[in-house]
């Protein structure tokens, strides 16, 4: 992200902090992901269990599965072990009882409202109930302005792209656009969109980040 782009955001941010705080989020903003990264560990006491939602961010971005380890924390992370659909299921499945909940966002508007496709369900399933609390990190590349911009940019950037990292063969991978298919590898099932915190969740803290986070 270009340093005017970075000024950009720089100016918005307080109206979207503000949104998401009548939202009952603890918002809050950083501009490298590092201190965003370093927040999080602070905020996860030692012990606690952690799940962490499919996320190219929470994982090579802000490398939050190796920190929280090397802290002592429990992590579970489905993405270890691909291949393993079992051990997979038994991940996620574990990710509704843990304390805290790591997740990004496919995208988030100007009015705070956070949007998430999931093939699985697994990470929409875990931002809505189970878990005390939620962290969801995600770069303002993610920021769009209307709720039907947020569906739109899961269906057309989000999904597609992650096709492409897994090699699905799904019309999305193929043109970079969504014709709702009925691909065996799609990609997509569950579009949660939070209106505000869910009750079920004690403390939902949401950090935007001023870069290039995930996809
Ligand atoms: S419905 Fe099919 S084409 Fe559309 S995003 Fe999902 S996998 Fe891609």
């Amino acid at each position: 992200m270009r340093e005017a782009e970075r000024d950009y955001y720089r100016k918005k941010v307080p109206k979207i902090l503000d949104e998401l705080s009548k939202k009952e989020y603890e918002a809050c903003f950083f501009e490298t992901a590092e201190e965003a990264g370093q927040f999080i560990l602070d905020q996860i006491k030692a012990g606690e269990l952690v799940g962490t939602g499919g996320s190219v961010t929470l994982r090579e971005d802000l490398g939050l599965v190796e920190a929280l380890r090397n802290k002592g924390n429990t992590v579970f992370d489905h993405w270890e072990d691909e291949e393993n659909y079992e051990k997979r299921i038994e991940l996620k499945r574990k990710h509704r009882e843990v304390d805290v909940f790591l997740s990004s966002a496919n995208a988030i508007t100007e009015e705070g409202i956070i949007v998430n496709l999931d093939g699985g369900g697994n990470r929409v399933a875990s931002t809505c109930s189970g878990p005390k609390r939620v962290i969801l990190v995600a770069g303002l590349n993610k920021l769009v302005k209307t709720t039907d911009d947020a569906i739109s940019r899961t269906r057309n950037k989000a999904a597609p792209i992650n096709a492409v990292r897994k090699s699905l063969k799904t019309p999305c991978a193929e043109t970079g656009v969504c014709i709702d298919c009925d691909s065996p590898s799609r990609i997509c099932a569950a579009l949660l969109i939070l209106l505000k915190k869910p009750w079920d969740i004690d403390a939902f803290t949401v950090i935007l980040v001023n870069e290039d986070l995930g996809y």
